[in-house]
C-alpha cells in the first residue's frame, strides 16, 4: 500500500503526488502539454505505433521533445503498442535502442515479443504495458510484474471498487485514465471499424464507426425516435473530474489523459484545469473545497457530454449517446499571446480562429486566473488598424488592458 501523505508542521500534506500524463499529436501539443501542467507526455513514434492518423513523431521529433521536456523536469513516454505482424518484426530491435539513446522515459507495449526484447536489451528506459491489454486484475499486474515490466496502464474498465483493490497490492506502477473518450466495447478489442470500413482499430485506424448513425431496426420495424433522431452506439466522454481527490488518496501513480488526436486547445484546457486541481488538493486535501469551476473550465473544451465511465460500476444507457447528437459547440480557440507590450497594453498574437472587434474572449493561462475583455483595438503586422482577424497564423496586436503572458490563449465567448 501506498504511503501517499504526511503531516507537516500540523497540517496533512500529499507526499505522493500523481503524474499528471497528457497526449500530444505533434511538438507544438506537446510542448503546450508541458507548458500547461503535465508531467509527462505521450506520443506515438512514426513506426510500431497506434493512431496511424495521429500526426506521430519521427526520432528527430522525439529527440527535440525529450530535450524540451527536461527544461520542465518532464518526461516522454512513447507508444509502441502496435501487435505486431509478421512483416512488423523487422527493425524493432534497433527502434528501442535509438528511444532509449535520445532518453526516452518509456516505452509503451502491447506485443509480448516487445516486452520480452525490452527487457533482454539492458535499456534504460521503462516498459509500460499498454492499456490495448485491458489488464483490469490485480493478478494479471502480478504476472506483468513477472514479466520485468515497470508499470501497467489499466484499462479504462476498471471500477473504483477493483481499483482500491489493485492500489492495495499492486506491485508496480499503476496508470488510469482520468479523462478521455471511450469505446462502446472493451478498448482495444473493437472490429467494427475493421468490418466495415476496413481500416483496423488495433493498429491505428479506426474509423469511429460506433459514432456513426444507423437506422434502428427491430423485426424489419425502424424503431428511431419519433423526431427520427438517428441510433449511434457512441459512448460519452469519461471526465473523474469529480473523482480526482480520491485517486490521490488511492495512491495511483499516474493520470491519464487521453486524446492525440485532440487540438491544442483542448490539450491546453484539459491539462491545466487538472493540473491545478491536482495541486489545490494535494496542498491541503482535508480541508479542499471541490467547486463547479474545473468543472466549467473542462466543458469549454469538451465536444460531448461527459459521463464517469466504469466509476462506478458498468455504464448504463445514461453514459450513451443512443439517440443524442454527440458534438455540442466548444468556444472557439482564436489566438495564441506571442508577447506583451506593458506600456502600451498590447498583446502580440498568433490568430488561430476567425474573431473581430467587438467580440468578447476570455484568456486563459496556466499562471493566473482567467481573464475576460472584449475586443477594441486590434492591428495587423504593421500596426495598420482592421475590423477582422480572419487569416489563421497571421501574427496581429491586440489591445487587451490586464497584463497577459506568452503562451495564454484567447477563446472567443459564444454562449
Ligand atoms: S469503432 Fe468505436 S468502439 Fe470501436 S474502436 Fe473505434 S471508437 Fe472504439
Amino acid at each position: 500500500m501506498r504511503n501517499v501523505s504526511q503531516i507537516i508542521n500540523g497540517k496533512r500534506k500529499i507526499i505522493k503526488k500523481p503524474e499528471l500524463l497528457a497526449p500530444a499529436g505533434n511538438l507544438e501539443k506537446l510542448k503546450v502539454a508541458i507548458m500547461y501542467g503535465a508531467d509527462a507526455v505521450f506520443v506515438g513514434g512514426k513506426e510500431f505505433s497506434l493512431r496511424s492518423q495521429a500526426s506521430n513523431f519521427t526520432l528527430d521529433d522525439i529527440k527535440e521533445a525529450v530535450i524540451f521536456a527536461k527544461q520542465y523536469h518532464a518526461h516522454i513516454h512513447v507508444t509502441c503498442n502496435i501487435i505486431l505482424h509478421q512483416d512488423n518484426l523487422e527493425g524493432i530491435k534497433e527502434y528501442l535502442q535509438c528511444l532509449d539513446d535520445i532518453g526516452v522515459t518509456a516505452i509503451i507495449v502491447a506485443d509480448p515479443y516487445i516486452m520480452k526484447i525490452a527487457k533482454e536489451m539492458n535499456l534504460h528506459l521503462e516498459v509500460h504495458v499498454s492499456t490495448q491489454l485491458s489488464t483490469l486484475n490485480l493478478k494479471a499486474i502480478e504476472f506483468y510484474k513477472e514479466m520485468g515490466m515497470d508499470r501497467v496502464v489499466l484499462g479504462r474498465e476498471v471500477t473504483y471498487e477493483d481499483l482500491k483493490t489493485i492500489m492495495h497490492y499492486a506491485p508496480v506502477d499503476v496508470e488510469y485514465f482520468i479523462h478521455g473518450a471511450m469505446c462502446i466495447h472493451y478498448s482495444g478489442r473493437c472490429m467494427l471499424s475493421n468490418y466495415l470500413s476496413r481500416r483496423d482499430a488495433n493498429r491505428g485506424g479506426c474509423s469511429q464507426s460506433c459514432r456513426w448513425y444507423y437506422d434502428l431496426y427491430e423485426n424489419d420495424m425502424l424503431v428511431n425516435r419519433e423526431d427520427d433522431m438517428p441510433f449511434s452506439m457512441s459512448s460519452k466522454d469519461m471526465s473523474l473530474i469529480d473523482h480526482i481527490g480520491e485517486l490521490i488518496e488511492l495512491g495511483v501513480d499516474s493520470f491519464k489523459i487521453e486524446g492525440r488526436m485532440k487540438s491544442l486547445h483542448y490539450i491546453a484546457t484539459v491539462v491545466s484545469t487538472y493540473r491545478k486541481l491536482i495541486d489545490a488538493y494535494c496542498d491541503d486535501p482535508d480541508y479542499f473545497q471541490p467547486d463547479e469551476s474545473y468543472r466549467d473550465e473542462l466543458l469549454k473544451a469538451a465536444n460531448r457530454a461527459l459521463c464517469h465511465g466504469f466509476f462506478y460500476d458498468h455504464p448504463t444507457k445514461d453514459e450513451q449517446l443512443f439517440f443524442l447528437r454527440d458534438e455540442h459547440p466548444t468556444q472557439e480557440f482564436v489566438m495564441r499571446i506571442l508577447d506583451y507590450d506593458t506600456q502600451n497594453h498590447l498583446a502580440k498574437i498568433e490568430q488561430r480562429n476567425y474573431f473581430k472587434v467587438g467580440d468578447k474572449i476570455e484568456i486563459f493561462s496556466p499562471h493566473h486566473p482567467n481573464l475576460f475583455f472584449t475586443v477594441k483595438k486590434l492591428y495587423n503586422e504593421d500596426r495598420e488598424i482592421i475590423e477582422v482577424a480572419n487569416h489563421p497564423m497571421e501574427v496581429l496586436y491586440v489591445q487587451i488592458d490586464e497584463e497577459v503572458l506568452p503562451n495564454d490563449m484567447g477563446r472567443k465567448v459564444i454562449r
